[in-house]
């Protein structure tokens, strides 16, 4: 009998169960015997490994979080540990594992993989979108339509009454979040790790603007560029003489019911992560590349320079003016 084990470790993000039903209900269809592994490396190495069936992914599609939980797991960084989490698969005669998790969750992946018989393949599921072999990470598509929203209701409070304001951002050291954003929100201003600011000229840009009628800014902050906040602050409120009111949003972002696009990448990729088991591939993560789905080696993901979104940060300031 082919078994196969699908675990989600490191952050959550939505449309990992959206995820978790695709690899469940495609590999049972593919005539798989399929296990679930709770809270990712640590239940891997504890031992809990448990039966799924269809449906013990009903009513799941539409829901946040992960029905597997998920954990991060220091042990994993060492060997004796990730042997055994492999013993224990091979124990229960599993030899395929799909991990649903970012970067972090693809090393200890990729460590199982060359240490145990185990035939390991990613999917990328994080809100950070910070995989630059995939063009998008399971979540991000989701967490950025929440900050939307939260910046549309910002945006009640700061025009009516003539506010700069802050809204920091979730995305490590990915500006994506900010990035897709802005644009779409409409902010002023857009500060992410990719590209350096100049505090001057964007309090200089504030106060200028404000001779054209432009009586309120946005200005969103990735997470990544948090040391800059005080001086942006401190810089405005000289320049112009205003206070930058601030709001960070915090783990807001990590939940909520996945959107359309998060759950069709969760479907499609979830699809190829089985299809590469059967084939044999091993160490690989699947992603997107130009609306086509790719099986990547993870030793190649981990090369992948970051992906330029210089085009998109271009267009953001431009709007905004
Ligand atoms: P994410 O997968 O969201 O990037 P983390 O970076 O926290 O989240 O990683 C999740 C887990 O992956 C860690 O808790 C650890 O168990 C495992 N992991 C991370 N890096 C490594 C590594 N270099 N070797 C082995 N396991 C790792």
């Amino acid at each position: 009998m082919k078994k196969l084990a699908v675990l989600t470790s490191g952050g959550d993000s939505p449309g990992m169960n959206a995820a978790i039903r695709a690899v469940t209900r495609y590999a049972l269809y593919c005539g798989y015997k399929v296990y679930g592994v709770e809270r990712g490396y640590i239940g891997l190495i504890n031992d809990e490994i448990f039966e799924m069936h269809s449906r013990s992914v009903s009513d799941v599609i539409h829901r946040g979080g992960t029905i597997l939980k998920t954990g991060r797991c220091p042990e994993f960084m060492d060997s004796a540990y990730v042997k055994k989490a492999g013993e224990n698969l091979l124990n229960r005669e599993i030899s395929n594992l799909i991990v649903i998790g970012g970067d972090g969750s693809y090393r200890g992946a990729n460590e199982l993989a060359k240490l145990c018989d185990v035939n390991v393949v990613g999917l990328p599921g994080t809100i950070d979108n910070d995989l630059s072999y995939t063009d998008f990470t399971i979540g991000f598509d989701t967490a950025v339509n929440t900050v939307l929203d939260a910046v549309s209701k910002v945006r009640d409070t700061m025009t009516s009454h003539d506010r700069v304001m802050m809204i920091e951002v979730m995305g490590r050291a990915c500006g994506d979040i900010a990035l897709y954003a802005a644009i779409s929100g409409g902010a002023e201003y857009v500060i992410t790790p990719e590209h350096p600011v100049d505090v001057e000229a964007l309090a200089e840009g504030i106060r200028e603007s404000s001779k054209r009628g432009k009586t309120s800014n946005l200005i969103i902050l990735a997470e990544g560029c948090t040391a800059v906040r005080d001086e942006i602050s401190r810089v405005v409120a000289e320049k112009v003489g205003k206070n930058v009111h601030y709001t960070k949003l915090g783990y807001i972002q990590r939940g909520g019911t996945p959107s359309n696009f998060d759950r069709i990448l969760s479907a499609r990729l979830g699809v190829r992560a089985v299809d590469a088991i059967s084939k044999g591939e091993n160490a690989v993560a699947i992603g997107i590349k130009n609306d086509a789905v790719v099986a990547v080696p993870f030793e190649d993901v981990f090369k992948t320079p970051r992906r330029d979104n210089s085009e998109l940060y271009r267009i953001a300031n431009i709007l905004s003016l």
